[in-house]
């Protein structure tokens, strides 16, 4: 959601044009820029620190030159806002996520004049400020991520998300269209669809109007090639949505479903609403129907009062299921959420402990599920280079995903930039695999 904000953000200050208007400065020239606008994350206290050293960090060249001046948006601008403000004469504008509308305006006045410091933080978890632009200017030129809904209602116990986003808000069927439409017409060829829970989709509106039925809608959209869609809610995942994912080519086959947990007495203290056997019910129902699918959760080790049978639910969980990818988390207590106050905290240590173990377990299930995958052939999006740059023969090496979202990394052309190749698998790593293009 980060991404996208900041790719929002992005194109309209750049559009603007001269004068009044402004261009992006190149990483390499960050020492140029005038203004640095940082969009962060709050879900996890480690996201907060990097964004406390990341403020930090400016100290000097303001103490020399006066610049540059820092706006802080995104979800940590929500908790860390105010003191952010006070703390460093550098950061003159901090936005929640609910009033990126007010940023160009806002940006620009806090650049006209020297004295003006704006808190436009999100005092109302209902009021919305839009910014309505189709992300022309993205991260990446051929992948790109539509917001289908704002916020979340479910307060599970452990999580910031409500605080910081505010409550939940289907956006309207017509914009989400439209912009896919322009994103498409942008040579965009996948698209993730993006929401705290996409599967509430228009649970708020008055018509019959679904999660599901937006799906169809978005997968048949002329020229769109993939369609993928983060994060699910267990309880809501229904069988509407798999029936769409199965029947339409564009739908890829793979789903993010948190977990969080394998034991019920800990998904109840974390206010998931279901049952390890509800969970395992809907893997079942959607493998049934998508044998292919490349399934990866979410899951927290070390949550209040989690005991150690509790935490063997949780590793009996990844060894039943065996899911592609886990995102796992030590438990990290967030300021205002019931969790934070719960009896039970358990020492850091008992959960890096039970992290390391977690992972181990799981590393070994990703790498073995990886290696079977090795012979395969698959259609892959070549949207952008391999961090690690050259194979050993010194070809360029470019990177994309499988219809499974699994990294997969292979020599090709600069001119096959953008283009869907066919990937043959020539090694797995727990992390990614290895390819060649196929004929
Ligand atoms: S559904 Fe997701 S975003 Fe909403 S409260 Fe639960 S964990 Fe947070």
């Amino acid at each position: 959601m980060n991404v996208y904000d900041s790719d929002r953000l992005r194109t309209a200050l750049t559009r603007r044009g001269s004068p009044g208007g402004w261009e992006e400065v190149p990483p390499e020239k960050e020492d140029e820029a005038e203004l640095v606008i940082i969009t962060g994350c709050s879900v996890r206290a480690k996201a907060e620190q990097k964004v406390w050293s990341e403020l930090g960090r400016y100290e000097t060249s303001w103490k020399k030159d006066r610049r540059p001046v820092v706006a802080l948006t995104g979800c940590v601008a929500q908790s860390l806002g105010k003191r952010a403000l006070s703390r460093f004469p550098w950061v003159r504008l901090v936005a929640g996520p609910r009033h990126i509308g007010l940023l160009p305006d806002g940006l620009r006045r806090i650049m006209d004049d020297p004295e003006t410091r704006l808190n436009l933080l999100d005092e109302d978890p209902r009021t919305f400020f839009e910014l309505d632009e189709v992300t022309v200017r993205r991260e990446n030129p051929y992948r790109a991520y539509v917001t289908i809904a704002y916020g979340c209602d479910n307060f599970c116990s452990y999580c910031i998300v409500p605080y910081v986003r505010g409550r939940f808000l289907s956006r309207p069927r017509d914009d989400i269209l439209r912009e896919v439409r322009a994103l498409v017409g942008d040579g965009v060829r996948e698209i993730t669809l993006l929401g705290q829970n996409v599967n509430s989709y228009g649970k708020d509106f008055d018509d019959e109007t679904t999660f599901a039925s937006l799906l169809r809608e978005v997968a048949r959209v002329d020229g769109l090639a993939r369609v993928r869609f983060v994060t699910s809610l267990p309880q809501d995942f229904t069988s509407g949505i798999v029936d769409v994912m199965a029947s339409e080519p564009a739908v890829c086959p793979s789903l993010n479903l948190p977990i969080q947990a394998g034991s019920d007495r800990i998904l109840k203290l974390m206010n998931r609403k279901y049952t390890y056997a509800e969970y395992l019910e809907k893997v079942r129902m959607t493998r049934a129907a998508l044998p292919e699918l490349g399934l990866t959760t979410d899951l927290i080790v070390g949550f209040p009062g989690e005991t150690e049978e509790d935490f063997e639910a949780s590793l009996n969980a990844l060894r039943e299921i065996r899911f592609d990818l886990v995102h796992s988390a030590a438990y990290s207590e967030r300021e205002g959420t019931p969790a934070a106050t719960m009896p039970g905290a358990l020492p850091q240590n008992v959960r890096l402990e039970r992290l390391t173990r977690l992972n181990a377990v799981q590393d070994a299930i990703t790498l073995s599920i990886n290696e079977g995958l090795v012979g395969k052939k698959y259609p892959v999006l070549v949207d952008s280079y391999a961090p690690r740059g050259l194979a050993p023969t010194g070809e360029r090496l470019f990177q994309g995903r499988t219809p499974t979202d699994k990294v997969v990394i292979f020599p090709a052309d600069e001119g096959q930039m953008g283009q869907f190749v066919e990937v043959t698998i020539t090694a797995a790593e727990s992390w990614c695999l290895h390819g060649e293009i196929a004929g």
